[in-house]
């Protein structure tokens, strides 16, 4: 039995993770970090291809005393 009412999977709804984002400006995106270089990266930087790098946001890069990419400049 397919459904006939819906082909679109639901969208997930996280409680608790809305309105704490100031409207407008994203000043807190999400970047790439290489733990290795212990730099970060924006998510179209070609050097997040390296291994383990991890993704998450840009605070937590820095709280994690990463530097920024000198190339992509996140
Ligand atoms: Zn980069």
């Amino acid at each position: 039995m397919m459904g006939a009412t819906s082909s679109r999977p639901a969208t997930p709804s996280v409680p608790g993770m809305q309105g704490q984002r100031p409207a407008g400006v994203n000043s807190d995106p999400d970047v790439v970090a290489d733990p290795e270089r212990r730099k970060y990266h924006r998510s179209d930087c070609r050097y997040t291809k390296a291994e383990g790098c991890e993704r998450m946001p840009r605070s937590a890069a820095r709280k994690r005393s990463y530097e920024p990419c000198g190339i992509c400049k996140p």
